[in-house]
């Protein structure tokens, strides 16, 4: 097939348009450096957009946006101006029909699990070894920061779900941060303490925008200029001289020279990209990293709340789904009034039957899930959507950060080449810190490329 080929066109060409993609091409713009975005979607925000069902708005899969970097709360807020609200909105699991606090907190485990678990779990709390640091794979890390019970009640299970394979195959850090501060002199300070003694792991207050959270990268991309956004331009090859990225070619007709590249592609994509191909060995070790992907079901409700949560999770085998979560409950301006919705997250391997598994039959699912749990009459369902989030999630295997680091010494060779965002980089890496890397990129090209006229 022929291409056409333009001059070059700016200094910094951005592969894909979501979170990370718009914040270099935000930084860049704040850094006086000329950029162009090409995005396959037909919009912005990758696994960050807020879609509409009606009158209902949701996002793909529950986001918040975590208050850790100034700078980048500073540069967002700035964004989106009084639109930028602090929301406090707990977390919770549902567990044989009770609602316990998450991340576990000792206070709220002794208000609802039954006497006999207590003894068991106070007793593993004293006197299990606390070595977690050192864990190799996530199973063990459960198992030493939370004792036998906790975990395989709460933690196993559902982290099995998401992942999609065994514990002992994961790496710790897939946990994030969501562990962080339950040691065992947090866990009897707040068990014997009460609530106000509440530990650093109860992370319920986070920023959230007044139209979803895919307002930030809206804002985002009018900051940059919709001009200089492309989508519906989908990356269908990169060619390079074994040193540089000489061409970037366009849904296979046509092509831009960039000076310089900033990739937020799923790393196996950009290996898989490259022409001339990588070698046999690279190529094998960019097919072996998964991603886990997510089916949404959205349930519009005819009444005006479900919950008082951020998100509800089910650690249950049994219950396909991982989540809920009630836009609502991060901005009264997700819904009408008197009407809530909801969203539940499936998550599944590609190719597997819960992938293929039909909307209508998902749907019926989720609605059972709720009918059966006492949360909804089923005629409160008035309207209903799906939505599938691929590259949800990077899957961190024991392993796998070797493997991605294999793949990015590989990619470091080509001087204009650089990688930045959640797949790009194969780490779970959140909004905020896609910002905040993209805005250390930029200055360190600014510094290097003269500014655009
Ligand atoms: C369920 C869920 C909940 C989350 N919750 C939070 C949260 O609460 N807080 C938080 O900060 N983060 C959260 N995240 C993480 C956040 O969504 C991601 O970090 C973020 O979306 C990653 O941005 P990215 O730009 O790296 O990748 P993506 O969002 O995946 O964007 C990549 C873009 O590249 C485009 N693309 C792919 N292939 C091509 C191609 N060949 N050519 C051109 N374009 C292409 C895609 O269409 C996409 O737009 C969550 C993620 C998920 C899935």
């Amino acid at each position: 097939m022929s291409t056409t080929t333009d001059p070059q066109e700016s200094p910094l060409t951005v592969l894909g348009a979501g979170p990370a993609g718009l914040a270099t091409g935000f930084y860049a713009r704040k850094q006086g450096l000329d950029v162009r975005l090409f995005e396959a979607a037909d919009a912005v925000g990758g696994n960050a957009r807020t879609l509409q069902m009606g009158p209902f708005r949701y996002d793909t899969g529950a986001h918040r946006f975590h208050d850790k970097n100034d700078a980048v709360t500073a540069d967002v807020k700035a964004l989106l101006g009084a639109d930028l609200r602090r929301i406090d909105a707990p977390s919770q699991i549902c567990w044989r029909g009770r609602r316990i606090d998450f991340p576990l907190a000792p206070y709220n485990l002794v208000r609802e699990l039954p006497l006999s678990l207590l003894v068991q779990i106070a007793w593993e709390q004293l006197s299990i070894p606390r070595v977690s640091e050192n864990a190799e794979h996530f199973e063990e890390m459960a198992l030493q920061s939370y004792g036998p019970t906790l975990a395989n009640l709460f933690l196993l299970n559902y982290t099995e779900k998401l992942w999609g394979a065994d514990a002992d195959t994961l790496s710790p850090r897939v946990a994030g941060d969501r562990l962080e501060g339950l040691d065992l002199k947090t866990f009897l300070l707040e068990a014997f303490g009460g609530s106000k003694t509440k530990a650093r792991h109860l992370d319920g207050s986070f920023y959230y925008p007044k139209h979803g959270y895919g307002q930030i990268a809206e804002a985002t991309a009018d900051a940059i200029g919709r001009e200089r956004i492309r989508t519906g331009a989908r990356v269908t090859g990169i060619a390079h001289d074994g040193a540089r990225i000489q061409r970037v070619t366009i849904n296979d007709t046509h092509s831009v020279d960039p000076e310089t590249v900033v990739s937020t592609l799923p790393l196996p994509l950009v290996l898989r990209l490259l022409d001339p191909p990588p070698p046999n060995e690279v190529q094998a070790v960019a097919g072996s990293m998964r991603f886990r992907h997510l089916r949404l079901v959205v349930l519009g409700l005819d009444r005006s709340r479900l919950t008082p949560n951020a998100s509800l999770y089910f650690p249950e085998r049994s219950v396909p789904f991982t989540r809920l979560y009630e836009p609502k409950n991060r901005s009264p301006d997700m819904a009408p009034d008197g009407q809530t919705v909801v969203v539940l997250e499936r998550p599944c391997h590609p190719d597997t039957t819960a992938w293929q598994q039909p909307d209508d039959a998902l749907r019926a699912e989720a609605v059972s899930l709720l009918a059966d749990h006492g949360l909804v009459a089923r005629d409160e369902v008035v309207a209903s959507t799906h939505h599938e989030v691929p590259f949800a999630y990077p899957i961190l295997e024991v392993g796998a950060a070797e493997k991605a680091g294999r793949l990015k010494q590989y990619l470091d060779r080509f001087d204009n080449l650089h990688r930045l965002g959640r797949s790009a980089d194969f780490a779970y890496t959140h909004t905020h810190d896609l910002y905040s890397d993209a805005r250390t990129l930029t200055q360190s090209l600014a510094a290097r490329t003269p500014p655009a006229a």
